[in-house]
C-alpha cells in the first residue's frame, strides 16, 4: 500500500486516433504499476469530471461554450493539434477532475499523483500543443476557491515551456527582478534562468529553448535550456530554480509537472537525460518540498519516447520515486 493515492480512469484515453501523443500510456501506466504491485488496487481513486463551474475558472465562457457545442473554428482545431471529438472534450473535462482530486488528496497526504493530466498549453481562450483545458489551473483556482490553499507554485519539468501556465497566472504578477544566475555555465546571450515574482501563483518552467512554443510568455522562473544537456547539468539548474523559487515565495501546494518527454530518446524533444537522471529529477523535487513540508500534487503531461515502454518507465518511477521520498526521513535526504 502507497502512502498516497494515484488518481486514475480509464476514460483518461483520449480518443485522438494514430497520433505521436501515446493515447494510451494512461492504461500502460496503471497496468505495469498494478503488475509490479508497485501499487495495489486500494491505491487507486476514480475522478469525476470537473464541472463547467470548474472548467470556468481558468477558462473564458466563448471557449467552453465552442468546446461544448462543438464550434471551433479550422484554425482553432489545427492549433489544437488533436482532432475534436464531443468524446475528447469528456476526456479533457475527466482529466481536470482527476487534478482537482489529486489536488485535495496531496493536501490530505503531503503527495498525490495524477496518472493523467498536465495540460500546460491550454490557454483560457483557446488549446494548443495538445492541451485543450489547463487541468492543472482549474485545480489551483479550485482549491483557493474553497479555501484550502492561499498560493500554490507550478514546478515544470515538461521538455516544452508551460506557457499556458504562464499566461494564466501572468496577471497576478506583481514585481519584476533579475534572478541571479548561479548554475553551471551555458552558452548564451543572456542568462538561462531569468523571471519575475508572482503574485498568489508562482510559476517555474524548465524547458529547451529551441522547441516550441516559439512563443514563451514569461514564467516567474524560465530557464531556458540548451540543446542536448545532461543529466548533471539539468539537476543543477533544477535545483537551482527550485532554491530561487523558494526562496521568493513560500507556497501552500507544489503542483510538479512531470512531463516524460526531456528524455534523450523523446521523438518531440531534444535534451539528453537518461531515464536515471529522469527519476533523480523526480526524487530532488519530492525531497525539496518535503523538507519544506509542502504538498506535492504531480501531473504526467508529454512523453514521445520511440519506444512507448520507456514512457511508461519514465512516468511509473515517479510513483516509485515518491514512495522512496516518502519513506525517507527528511535527515537522510
Ligand atoms: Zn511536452
Amino acid at each position: 500500500m502507497l502512502p498516497f493515492k494515484l488518481i486514475y480512469s480509464d476514460d483518461y484515453y483520449l480518443p485522438i486516433g494514430q497520433h505521436v501523443f501515446p493515447a494510451e500510456k494512461y492504461r500502460r501506466v496503471h497496468q505495469r504499476l498494478r503488475e509490479t504491485e508497485v501499487a495495489d488496487p486500494g491505491d487507486f481513486v476514480t475522478p469525476q469530471p470537473a464541472s463547467d463551474q470548474d472548467i470556468l475558472l481558468v477558462h473564458t465562457p466563448q471557449y467552453v461554450n465552442k468546446l461544448k457545442t462543438g464550434t471551433l473554428s479550422a484554425r482553432e482545431e489545427l492549433e489544437l493539434e488533436v482532432p475534436y471529438s464531443p468524446e475528447l472534450v469528456r476526456a479533457f473535462w475527466l482529466a481536470a477532475g482527476g487534478s482537482i482530486l489529486a489536488a485535495d488528496h496531496a493536501l490530505k497526504d503531503g503527495v498525490a499523483i495524477n496518472i493523467g493530466g498536465g495540460f500546460h498549453h491550454a490557454f483560457p481562450d483557446h488549446g494548443e500543443g495538445f492541451c485543450m483545458i489547463h487541468d492543472v489551473a482549474v485545480a489551483i483556482r479550485r482549491m483557493q476557491r474553497d479555501n484550502k490553499i492561499r498560493t500554490a507554485m507550478t514546478v515544470d519539468c515538461d521538455v516544452h515551456q508551460g506557457n499556458g501556465t504562464a499566461a494564466i497566472f501572468a496577471g497576478t504578477r506583481t514585481v519584476s527582478e533579475p534572478l541571479p544566475s548561479n548554475g553551471p555555465p551555458v552558452l548564451g546571450t543572456r542568462p538561462p534562468m531569468h523571471g519575475t515574482h508572482a503574485g498568489d501563483v508562482f510559476t517555474i518552467s524548465l524547458h529547451q529553448e529551441n522547441n516550441y512554443p516559439a512563443w514563451k510568455p514569461p514564467s516567474s522562473i524560465d530557464v531556458d535550456l540548451p540543446d542536448g544537456i545532461t543529466d548533471d547539468d539539468y539537476l543543477a539548474w533544477l535545483d537551482n530554480a527550485l532554491s530561487s523559487g523558494l526562496r521568493q515565495f513560500t507556497p501552500d501546494l507544489i503542483c510538479y509537472i512531470a512531463g516524460a518527454d526531456p528524455y534523450r530518446e523523446d521523438q518531440l524533444g531534444g535534451l539528453g537525460l537518461t531515464i536515471e537522471g529522469l527519476k533523480t529529477r523526480d526524487e530532488l523535487v519530492f525531497r525539496v518540498a518535503k523538507a519544506q513540508g509542502i504538498p506535492v500534487m504531480v501531473t504526467y503531461a508529454g512523453g514521445y519516447a520511440q519506444r512507448v515502454e520507456d514512457t511508461v518507465t519514465i512516468h511509473c518511477n515517479t510513483v516509485i520515486a515518491a514512495a522512496e521520498c516518502l519513506a525517507l526521513k527528511v535527515s537522510d535526504g
